[in-house]
């Protein structure tokens, strides 16, 4: 009897690549364009709707980088006699004589005769009487106006995520309000007779519906708002039903039902009441894809029933859509590149991602090695996975020891946008 030959060609003709994909999600899928103010207290993870510029210069005058003394460069050759303070929030005379010098504090206005500051442990006190121990440069510890950002300059760009940072900056410029996009409303179902939610008994032939789950925390977002439309019987009727009550989404994502089995329903709804833009991606997991529009102005995800299959289209493709509808870059997070630990076997025609887990070998070298059977029902293997390993269309597999494409799980775990 004649054996199978070892590596089969999964080459499918009528299937998209991962970058072609990703272009016409973002050629066709609109921006958000409605804004609203808010209160900078809860911006958080919210998108700016627009350019904002500083309306002032920060630091607002000069002020002390150090505890220490505040003086000119030129007297320090001399003993100078304490003359006053300046404590932050409590700014001295602006006034310095000739040969003295000022008490000053971290963040305090320096007073426009001083040019320089002295920190504390650089001189000797004694009696009200200041012996400068080291010599300064002119200007040392003195903040200059504007030395953060100057009155008019742009701070922070339409279509950023206002994350911590970009919080404290608006506020240390006296910014309490601001423009961004109102939040993404996405709505979301999971398709199949055969799912039961959890807290149910199990009748024959029934299983627990993972991808409500999975998607609801994968777009747990500030800048989301999800819609949860439970889950929908096997039938077209029952599918348009919930995208009458999706009506208000900007984008309805759905898993199961995209194969060609004879209840793959979604495609068919969506040529009626919409579009289909592909369905197809060259991909293992998550080959049957399907992307387009369920009314004139709502995108539609179809996506793969298997949950490590919906997983992986949803790190792949959803939130980079959602983040182009925000204003924000569609590409994915940089991979690492780590030696392998383990023989990795793949049939050419596809790029796939492996489960897998990366970590450090007795030595404390980063190494890479997949978490074992990688069947897109397997839920376990995703469960003890921290990263992805990627392998070329071309790849017929990996030998121990070669350098593979990581994706790490803290990258997309990072928030959505
Ligand atoms: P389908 O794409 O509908 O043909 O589903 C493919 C496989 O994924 C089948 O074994 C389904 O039972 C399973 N499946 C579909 N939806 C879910 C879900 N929400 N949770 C767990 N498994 C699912
Ligand atoms: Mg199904």
């Amino acid at each position: 009897m004649k054996l199978p030959p070892r590596v089969i060609n999964d080459t499918d003709p009528s299937a998209l690549s991962i970058e072609e994909a990703l272009l016409r999600i973002r050629d066709v899928l609109p921006r958000l364009q409605d804004a609203q103010e808010i209160d900078c207290l809860g911006a958080l993870g919210r998108i700016s709707a627009a350019d904002i510029h500083s309306p002032m210069s920060v630091p607002p005058f000069r002020a002390s980088a150090m505890d220490g003394y505040a003086l000119r460069v030129a007297d320090c050759h001399q003993a100078l006699k304490l003359d006053g303070q300046s404590m932050a929030g409590h700014p001295g005379s602006d006034r310095l004589e000739p040969g003295s010098c000022q008490r000053i504090t971290t963040g305090a206005r320096v007073p426009d005769d001083a040019d320089t500051v002295v920190q504390q442990e650089n001189v000797e006190y004694n009696d009200g009487t200041v012996t400068i121990k080291i010599m300064p440069q002119m200007g040392l510890h003195v903040r200059n106006p504007g030395s953060d950002s100057k009155q008019g300059e742009l701070l922070i760009d339409s279509g950023t995520r206002l994350g911590p940072s970009q919080l404290a900056l608006l506020a240390a410029h006296g910014i309490s309000s601001v423009q961004v996009y109102r939040k993404l409303v996405v709505a979301l179902l999971s398709t199949g007779d055969e799912l039961r939610k959890p807290g149910n008994r199990l009748e024959a032939g029934q299983i627990y519906d993972a991808n409500r789950p999975l998607l609801q925390s994968m777009l747990q977002d500030h800048a989301i708002e999800v819609l949860d439309l439970g889950i929908c019987k096997d039938s077209e009727s029952a599918l348009e039903q919930r995208l009458t009550a999706a009506q208000d989404a900007d984008l309805v994502i759905s898993s199961g039902g995209v194969s060609v089995g004879e209840a793959d329903h979604v495609r068919h709804v969506l040529e009626r009441h919409g579009q289909i833009n592909f369905w197809k991606i060259a991909m293992k997991p998550g080959r049957p894809l399907t992307f387009g529009f369920s009314g004139p102005d709502q995108a539609y995800f179809g996506l793969p029933g298997n949950p490590v299959s919906a997983a992986l289209t949803t790190l792949l493709f959803v939130q980079p859509a959602i983040r182009h509808m925000l204003g924000r870059t569609l590409a994915l997070p940089p991979p690492l590149l780590l030696p392998l630990s383990d023989e990795l076997r793949k049939n050419p025609g596809r790029v796939e991602y492996q489960r897998a887990i990366m970590q450090q070998d007795s030595q404390g070298n980063w190494q890479v090695g997949t978490t074992g059977l990688q069947d897109s029902h397997v839920l376990s293997s995703l469960h003890r996975a921290n990263c992805l390993i990627e392998l070329e269309t071309g790849s017929t597999g990996a030998a121990v020891g070669e350098t593979v494409k990581v994706y790490p799980f803290t990258n997309f775990a990072e928030p959505v946008l």
